[in-house]
């Protein structure tokens, strides 16, 4: 995993079943810090900030022992309009 990035998916929320992402990553060409949450789960996807694409690879347990879902994340930043992907 790469060391620029940063980025935490809560636990699902078991009344939504929506799972919250937060982004926070520097682009790979010019640094530029892109920040952006989503919330997925059920065919919902809602961006806020910086709009990222996530496509779900499947489904990881974190520390807390929790089900979070897994997946690519591409982003275009939005200074130099490079595309960046990410695994989460
Ligand atoms: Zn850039």
């Amino acid at each position: 995993m790469s060391d620029r990035l940063s980025m935490t998916a809560c636990p699902v929320d078991t009344h939504t079943m929506a799972q919250a992402l937060n982004l926070k990553v520097q682009c790979h060409a010019c640094g530029y810090t892109m920040e952006g949450t989503a919330k997925y789960g059920q065919g919902h996807y809602v961006p806020v900030g910086v709009e990222f694409d996530f496509v779900a690879t499947g489904k990881i347990k974190n520390a807390q022992g929790k089900r979070v879902v897994k997946g690519e994340v591409t982003v275009v930043c939005p200074s130099c309009t490079v595309k960046n992907k990410y695994l989460i």
